[in-house]
């Protein structure tokens, strides 16, 4: 349980209201910044205009998946109101005070550093990235099935990387009867791309294994589709970058070959708010109970 624990909120979108729905139902008291807009009520959240004396109790703050913008600006979908996170805030912040946030920004670390705060960014943990990795997939055969005119099933996929979620795609495109191939640099995931039962090559070979691709998915943040692969890849192929923006593909020679190439971000805020909110809201509720047990408070039961 969280009774007794504050949490403060400041902006966000529909995935934040999993995070509150599931603070509230463990108790928390809870204050609501950047929510004029939202209806709906939950038992302990008051909504409040920011003051510097609201956060002097707070344990935990929690902030939106993008966090900030580079100028402090913090996004919600939920206020007419621009919300800047503001210094003060943060200096009347408890010492103990954790701050959760999907990504960080330099703004943001730069803040917390400045009243050295502890600052948590959930999606780089390996199990948000894994819990997420199954919304972003889902969202990326979607795209596929919808800018294609060829079903999945005996499509020939690449798939480039194989961490979190070119894992999660390489499996799951493989389930539907898909030809898949994918590219990786490290021996391990070479061996174990075989041990999955797909066709594995090193990325120092790109351009012979995409030679009869349909579809291509990048999830490397990295230039791994410059102009020399794009121009072995068939007229019909469609490339989907998954890799944060700008993604690994050279945007500007696909369009110039007639080749379709979509980066699409932030997937599972997109197909599956309410998921991808939960999967937030069940580390976060375990973050803020094992950050109490670290402090030696109590859970609100008396035993
Ligand atoms: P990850 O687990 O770190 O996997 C990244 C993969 O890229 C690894 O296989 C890594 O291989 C490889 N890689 C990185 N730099 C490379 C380079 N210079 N050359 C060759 N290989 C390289 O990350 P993830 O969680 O799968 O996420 C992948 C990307 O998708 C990230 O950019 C993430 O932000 C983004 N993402 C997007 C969405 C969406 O909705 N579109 C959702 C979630 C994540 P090594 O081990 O060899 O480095």
């Amino acid at each position: 349980m969280l009774t007794g624990c504050h949490v403060a909120f400041i902006g966000g979108d529909a995935r934040q209201i999993e995070v509150i729905k599931k603070c509230s139902e463990l108790d928390a008291t809870i204050l609501l910044i950047g929510f004029n807009r939202l209806e709906s009520q939950y038992p302990g959240a008051t909504k409040v205009n920011p003051s510097p004396e609201i956060f002097e109790e707070v344990d935990a703050l929690i902030l939106p998946v993008v966090g900030t913008q580079d100028d402090g600006i913090v996004e919600s979908i939920f206020s007419d109101q621009i919300i800047i996170l503001k210094d003060e805030w943060l200096e009347a912040l408890p010492d103990h005070c954790v701050i959760y946030t999907g990504m960080s920004t330099p703004y943001l670390e730069q803040l917390a550093s400045k009243y050295n705060l502890k600052l948590v960014q959930l999606l780089e943990r390996d199990d948000v990235a894994i819990y997420n990795s199954i919304p972003t997939v889902e969202g990326a055969l979607m795209m596929a099935i919808q800018n294609t005119d060829i079903t999945l099933h005996g499509s020939h996929c690449v798939v480039l990387g194989l961490g979190r979620v070119g894992m999660t795609l390489a499996r799951t495109l493989h389930a539907i009867g898909a030809k898949v191939f994918v590219g990786a640099r490290k021996k391990e995931h070479l061996a174990r791309i075989y041990e999955m039962s797909l066709t594995p090559f090193h990325l120092q070979e790109i351009k012979q294994y995409v030679q009869h691709c349909d579809i291509l998915f990048n999830t490397i943040p990295s230039k791994v589709v410059p102009a020399e692969v794009i121009v072995h890849l068939p007229s019909h192929a469609l490339i989907i970058d998954l890799a944060s923006n700008p993604g690994g593909v050279d945007f500007r020679f696909a369009e110039k070959r007639g080749i379709k190439a979509l980066l699409a971000p932030g997937l599972p805020g997109i197909v599956a708010p309410k998921t991808a909110g939960r999967i937030l809201a069940n580390v976060v509720t375990q973050l803020l109970i094992e950050e109490r047990q670290a402090r030696g408070e109590n859970d609100g039961f008396k035993r």
